[in-house]
């Protein structure tokens, strides 16, 4: 998974400083702190995310537990710790399925952040765990979508709905729907809606989206995003939360040269959880997101 290596490193290197010392006086504690808002803010966290993010660290180490501590250096590293697991998220949150299937999972994101080769990854995942998934091509916006979602599928061995070739300029919110009667006439148990990426946050397709939610009602609307994004995420992540009102968030090429910030700012911000972590362009690289883990990662 990601290498955070800059971050990673910054901290390891604070931390390091930080053990040096015996008892720790407000400056070592507000000195540290200082340190890692610097590198969180270089990793492209975003601000609001990092300035609640130390205020809570600094609190805490001047508090009694790590004036009581035995190693309070340790101490401060162990809340660092924890309000990283806080900010990622917390518990690991699982896909939800629905009690009557079909499951309805729907896509949403900016075009080129993963969307399509995710519903692929999450056919192949579902499928190995005895689902019969069925991907629904909603994106009729570009004309190629249609194809690569079926090469998609096609590698993943997950059966697809997708509107006749040249019939692209059909009407995507029904295709949605009957992509969802489809399935139930069909017995697959989940249905993957891949929906219309755009450049940048439109209202229309926005719009077209949202319409998509209302009409599949869906279990799951999954908001994937780029991790390297970078300080847009935020404001990415806000403009899907008020047009689509997404349910869970998928981190995708978190193997790239990621600085991390969108994964530290992108559940703290939206409130919703980082459900898979996305780590490659091969249909097997994909993961279930534990932020403990992706804590310690940073932290390592
Ligand atoms: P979409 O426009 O949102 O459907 O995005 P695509 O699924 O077409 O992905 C855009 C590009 O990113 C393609 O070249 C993919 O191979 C690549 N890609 C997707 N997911 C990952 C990932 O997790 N890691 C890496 N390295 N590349 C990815």
């Amino acid at each position: 998974m990601a290498t955070f290596g800059t971050l990673s490193d910054r901290l390891t290197e604070t931390f390091r400083n930080l053990r040096t010392k015996g008892k720790l006086t407000p400056a070592d504690v507000d000195g540290t702190v200082r340190e890692i808002r610097r590198a969180l803010l270089d990793a492209d966290v975003a601000l609001t995310v990092v300035k609640e993010f130390t205020a809570k660290v600094r609190e805490r180490a001047l508090g009694d537990e790590v004036n009581r501590a035995l190693n309070p250096a340790q101490q401060v590293v162990q809340i660092v710790n924890e309000e990283l697991v806080a900010i990622l998220g917390g518990q690991q949150r699982r896909l939800q399925f629905a009690k009557n299937p079909p499951t309805v999972i729907m896509l949403a994101g900016l075009q080129g952040s993963g969307k399509t080769t995710f519903a692929g990854k999450l056919a192949k995942q579902l499928e190995k765990d005895g689902h019969t998934p069925l991907l629904v091509a909603c994106d009729l916006q570009r004309p190629n979508a249609v194809n690569q979602l079926q090469v998609v599928a096609q590698q993943a061995g997950a059966a697809i709905y997708a509107p006749e070739p040249g019939n692209g300029v059909g009407n995507p919110v029904q295709v949605a729907r009957d992509g969802v009667e489809h399935a139930r006439r069909h017995q697959h148990d989940i249905v993957i809606i891949d929906t219309a990426g755009r450049l940048g946050v439109d209202a229309e397709l926005m719009k077209q989206a949202a319409d998509i939610r209302t009409a599949t009602n869906p279990d799951e609307v999954l908001f994937v995003i780029d991790a390297m994004i970078g300080q847009d995420a935020v404001n990415t992540a806000k403009a899907f939360q008020d047009g689509v009102d997404f349910t869970g968030v998928v981190l995708s090429k978190l193997d790239g040269d990621a600085r991390g910030g969108a994964a530290l700012s992108v559940a703290s911000v939206t409130g919703r959880p980082i459900i898979f972590a996305s780590t490659g362009e091969g249909l097997d690289d994909l993961e279930a997101f534990h932020p403990d883990r992706m804590a310690s990662r940073i932290l390592d």
